[in-house]
């Protein structure tokens, strides 16, 4: 009996793969069939590549120089990372998250090690990530062990067969696929903590009757919150034509009893389609949650034709205002468009066009 538990056990293991694989595998074969093979010859693609770190109250007046220019270079490493696979011929999925995880690995943005704290002075992270050519997607939610969430999220979509892991669950995952597991103290950053005790600090010397702010969508407000969010994320469109998006954050500080926001869901912080566009969304994460920013954009662009610019305008400068949110996204279509709209006083961006020329920037311009 003793020798058949290996037996066992192998055969558990290889037919969860197998159904793991079954996953990608069905909508991999469903898109070959939505895109049969065309004979006419194809145009070389240029690669894109975009990101973000945050967008917010970010002004210059209240940016040192040398803050200012770690900014700037911590951008230019992420996109030359991410663009630098592209390059190669490599695919967009490697790219967006080799770009992720460099801002991750980056104190200075509010994902990874830098993430904000919860109201109980935890780092509770999210992330996800989404293949444009074949729909296939990744996401964890409220993990506390995981350096690199995306690289989690990335694990979810290829490895299992679901899209979303939360919590201990998403951390045994990540463990069993050999993923680099911290103690939760490698996120703590003293930035972060200051900012959690100002936000609470805030929040005590607010009285009854500051309690009564209605919003335009019916959702309570917290009383007070950091308004810059530095969660991070990028979109790329490789030489293939394939799109694909990513989206990594520690969430907003003071959340509180588990609280996920919009960038682990897909179709709120994160959406890629090859037929449309790929997205990935900053900001006050309920409101993107409830217009589905993400996919809403997409869904613009495919029923209702719109172009890109003009979809994530609409979306951003018109509907999130308008619910009483804030924040931003960053986008490229099929075509390699860029667009990069906020509502807020700055949003960190860069990106390496089709020329490849690079442009970073931080503030309205
Ligand atoms: N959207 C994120 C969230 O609500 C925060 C951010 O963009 O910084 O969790």
């Amino acid at each position: 009996m003793r020798k058949l538990i290996p037996f066992f056990l192998a055969l558990v293991f290889n037919s969860a793969l197998a159904q793991a694989q079954s996953l990608s595998q069905s909508l991999e074969n469903a898109r070959m069939k939505q895109q049969p093979a065309s004979n006419a010859p194809r145009t070389a693609i240029k690669p894109v590549l975009v990101i973000h770190g945050g967008a917010g109250t970010i002004l210059k007046k209240n940016m040192s120089p040398e803050k200012e220019r770690a900014y700037m270079e911590a951008l230019k490493a992420a996109l030359e990372k991410g663009y630098s696979i592209l390059k190669n011929g490599g695919s967009s999925l490697d790219a967006v998250e080799a770009a992720v995880n460099v801002m991750e690995d980056d104190p200075l943005f509010n994902a990874g090690k830098g993430a904000v704290f919860t109201h109980e002075g935890k780092n509770e992270l999210d992330a996800s990530i989404m293949n444009g050519r074949t729909l296939a997607a990744g996401a964890v939610a409220g993990v506390t062990t995981i350096r690199n969430p995306i690289t989690a999220a990335r694990a979810v979509m290829e490895k299992s067969s679901h899209v979303m892991m939360t919590g201990r669950g998403a951390e045994e995952f990540a463990k069993q696929q050999g993923l680099t597991i911290v103690d939760p103290s490698y996120f703590y950053t003293e930035d972060r903590w200051q900012g959690l005790q100002r936000v609470k600090k805030q929040d005590s010397m607010k009285t009854e009757l500051d309690h009564g702010n209605k919003p335009t969508s019916g959702l309570r407000q917290p009383e007070n919150r950091d308004s810059k969010y530095g969660t991070v994320g990028a979109v790329a469109l490789d030489a293939q034509g394939n799109l694909a998006a990513a989206t990594s954050t520690g969430g907003m500080t003071n959340k509180r009893f588990g609280r996920v926001g919009d960038s682990p869901i897909i179709g709120a912080g994160t959406y890629a389609d090859n037929n449309t566009c790929a997205v990935s969304c900053t900001g006050w994460g309920e409101y993107f949650i409830l217009l589905v920013m993400a996919k809403t954009v997409s869904d613009m662009m495919e029923f209702g034709h719109f172009s890109l610019e003009k979809a994530t305008n609409e979306m951003v400068m018109k509907r999130l205002g308008a619910l009483g949110g804030d924040g931003g996204l960053i986008a490229v279509d099929k075509d390699g468009h860029i667009a990069m709209p906020f509502n807020t006083e700055g949003m960190y961006r860069g990106y390496i066009d089709k020329d490849g020329k690079v442009t970073i920037k931080i503030y309205k311009d």
